[in-house]
């Protein structure tokens, strides 16, 4: 009956489902929530204000392929995202850039300092504050210091409970130092929001004669996986299938849990039109939550109250009602994420896609790419 089982309806599912159908699959796809889009999910709350409910999410991209490809299922809110850091009540952009540099030096020093960033990185670069900290000028590491002590170290400690020197490099360095005047938090040339919201765009996504989507179904359920085969309902299924949750809960986490971070999310409805007078602010050195999103000021939306959200990092323990955001990635981790990786390995036809099947950070267009990627596969046309 069906030629491609998808389990999972976030961003990664959702175009994988899209593409099979488009290429003559009937696809189902089983998303254990009761509504598709993932973390990308967003609805109006109980006061009519546009939220994100698994945290804030802005599209951004320098791919054409992947904003192309979502354009074909919405519109644009088309902004410049900006952050500031709340560092002891003054408010300065993130990430660091020039303007940072000249809200908190005196004029001759930051001037000072400018010439020698611009020398030793040269003008629009980008500089990983661990990098930076290393750096044989002392001027240097002075700025590294501050941003290191300011802007990351208690920041770091929140989110994922060890040091910027204790977790992947590459997770500080989503936020280089960057040498210029840009106050935007991203620079690729596409970012902003869809213009109907995330759930209009995956509607319109899965809203395709050969995609039947089930809600509120575990996918454990109805799948199971023997050493070299898939069983659906009781019976062998030979199709596709793309499983994008955790890998570990697949197996009943039999050689143990994969490590997460999680977040709590607390909303807050104010009656009153403006909160802090921008999307996001991130809390550096105080508070125990990371960030706080007012709503409005990421869609766009006009409204005479304001929602506002607080983020709160723990380790993820599997709990029920817990989400498991963030794969913490390290060398351990991943040799436990390889062994349950392994005991899919003799089944055909079995595919691993997504922030939490393959137990990677990933952006949304990312998962774009990657989707598309492995479909194209399937399809044999790459
Ligand atoms: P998910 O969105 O997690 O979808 C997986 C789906 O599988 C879920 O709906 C889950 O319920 C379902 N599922 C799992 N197990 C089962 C099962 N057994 N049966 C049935 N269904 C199951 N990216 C950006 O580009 N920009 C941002 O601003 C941004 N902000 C973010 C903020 C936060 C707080 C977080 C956590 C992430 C953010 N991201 C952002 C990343 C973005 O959320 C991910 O790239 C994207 O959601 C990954 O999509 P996915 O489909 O892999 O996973
Ligand atoms: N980070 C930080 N201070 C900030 C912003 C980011 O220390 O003000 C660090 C932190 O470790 C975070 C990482 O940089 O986890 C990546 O930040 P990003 O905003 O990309 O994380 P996201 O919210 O997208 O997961």
């Amino acid at each position: 009956m069906y030629n491609s089982i998808i389990i999972g309806a976030g961003i990664a599912g959702s175009v994988a489902a899209r593409e099979l159908a488009e290429a003559g699959k009937k696809v189902l796809v089983l998303e254990q929530r009761a509504h598709i889009g993932g973390n990308c999910y967003d609805e109006k709350d109980g006061h009519g204000i546009l939220i994100h409910r698994y945290g804030p999410h802005i599209f951004h991209t320098k791919e054409q392929k992947a904003y192309d490809y979502l354009s074909r299922f919405t519109d644009w809110y088309a902004f410049g995202h900006e952050v500031a850091a709340n560092v002891h009540g003054k408010l300065i952009p993130v990430p660091f850039n020039l303007n940072t540099l000249h809200m908190v030096y005196e004029k001759e020093e930051a001037d000072e300092l400018e010439k020698k960033l611009v020398e030793a990185f040269g003008m629009e670069s980008r500089v990983p504050i661990l990098k930076l900290r290393e750096h044989e000028d002392s001027g240097i590491r002075r700025i590294a210091d501050y941003v290191y002590e300011n802007i990351f170290l208690h920041y770091t400690m929140k989110q994922w409970g060890q040091t910027p020197e204790e977790i992947d490099p590459a997770v500080t360095g989503r936020v280089p130092v960057l040498i210029s005047y840009d106050n935007r938090y991203f620079q690729e040339p596409y970012q902003g929001m869809p213009k109907d919201g995330y759930t209009s765009m995956f509607k319109a996504m899965l809203a395709h004669p050969d995609i039947e989507v089930k809600t509120g179904t575990d996918a454990r359920e109805r799948l199971s996986f023997t050493e070299d085969r898939v069983l659906f309902d009781g019976n062998p299924f030979t199709g596709e299938v793309i499983y994008t949750g955790p890998l570990d809960e697949l197996f009943d986490c039999r050689f143990g849990r994969l490590p997460y971070r999680s977040l709590r999310f607390d909303f807050e409805y104010l009656e009153q039109e403006d909160y802090q007078g921008r999307s996001v602010v991130n809390y550096t050195v105080s508070e125990d939550f990371t960030r706080i999103t007012e709503f409005k000021y990421l869609t766009g939306q006009k409204a005479p109250g304001t929602t506002i959200v607080r983020e709160y990092p723990f380790a993820y323990t599997g709990a029920e009602g817990e989400i498991p955001y963030y794969a913490i990635a390290c060398r351990e981790n991943q040799e436990l994420y390889e062994r349950y990786r392994e005991l899919l390995a003799g089944i055909p036809n079995v595919y691993l896609l997504g922030r939490l099947a393959e137990y990677r950070y990933y952006n949304i267009d990312a998962m774009v790419m990657k989707a598309l990627e492995l479909t194209e596969k399937i399809r044999g046309v790459s």
